[in-house]
């Protein structure tokens, strides 16, 4: 049985990289009328309460997006990406000067949705599940309680003309990093226009680079790389020190758009923080 559960750790710095990240991809995606299917292969709960007992444990939030929400009005000056992000996470706010949720990838990805688009939520652990599929009452979204890599696997190719899809798996299991590479390279061989966004952490053990070298082995194109360093890791040091995403067929733009964000967050997470967007394998 897994037990990781995203609640401990929701509003860190990696939610923060990816939910940028994610946000401008949406963003550029719908900015088309033709319909699309977005697809979270591990959703989690959806919006988390930063006073949950999980997420008091370790208050994770505090050096993630509470540092860039306390900023928030002078960010909103410089960078139209982030302005609009910081807006975006104001919206989940009960009251909107105090932070108080969080929200995960199933609602940055499906807060847009139009009535030709479709998304489906694939959550494995049954108490997660049940917190997602509470929080869910839009007809064109589906939750499905079950393995997200197969169930991507087996729903391809989908009925709209465009796919989105995000891989953010917990890498409980060493053979994660593998299987992502490979249910990666189904997906594209089934959808060759998909555009798919992979999550992984940056970890001294350096098991990223299983993930990174599978994806080259399977002759990938188009794949954009973009990492956030807290800091480079020191000796005997076992937890996470950055965060990395894959993108493939990433929409035009993004690499600047990104970069631009990340200059300014990256100095309010760690006076260390670098951030990095590169192509992992080019056209
Ligand atoms: N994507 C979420 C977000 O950004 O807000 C966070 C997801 S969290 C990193 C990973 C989630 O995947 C956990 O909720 C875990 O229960 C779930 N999970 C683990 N293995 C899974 C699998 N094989 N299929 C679907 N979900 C899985």
């Amino acid at each position: 049985m897994l037990s990781y559960q995203h609640a401990y750790h929701a509003g860190n710095f990696a939610d923060v990289h990816k939910h940028l990240l994610l946000h401008g991809v949406i963003d550029h995606l719908l900015r088309k009328e033709t319909s699309i299917t977005l697809i979270d292969t591990h959703a989690g709960r959806g919006v988390y309460s930063l006073a949950a007992e999980e997420t008091s444990r370790l208050h994770e939030y505090r050096h993630g997006i509470l540092p860039l929400w306390e900023s928030r009005e002078e960010l909103a000056n410089h960078d139209e990406l982030l302005s609009d992000w910081l807006a975006a996470v104001a919206e989940v706010q009960p009251n909107d000067q105090r932070l108080s949720h969080y929200p995960g990838s199933p609602w940055w990805m499906g807060r847009r949705l139009r009535s030709q688009d479709r998304q489906l939520l694939f959550e494995l652990h049954p108490g997660e599940h049940e917190h997602l599929a509470g929080q869910t009452l839009d007809g064109h979204v589906r939750t499905i309680h079950g393995d997200g890599l197969k169930g991507l696997v087996e729903r391809l190719p989908v009925r709209t003309p465009r796919l989105c899809v995000l891989i953010d798996p917990s890498y409980e299991l060493k053979q994660e990093y593998v299987e992502v590479a490979d249910t990666l390279s189904t997906t594209l061989r089934k959808a060759r226009h998909a555009v798919v966004m992979v999550w992984y952490p940056l970890l001294p053990a350096g098991r990223h680079h299983e993930l990174l070298e599978a994806v080259k082995a399977h002759g990938l194109h188009k794949v954009w790389r973009s990492e956030l360093r807290l800091h480079e890791p020191g000796v005997g040091e076992r937890g996470m020190y950055g965060s990395g995403m894959l993108v493939v067929n990433p929409p035009w733009g993004l690499d600047q758009r990104l970069a631009s964000a990340m200059a300014r967050v990256a100095p309010l997470l760690s006076s260390e923080a670098r951030y990095q967007g590169d192509w992992w394998v080019g056209e």
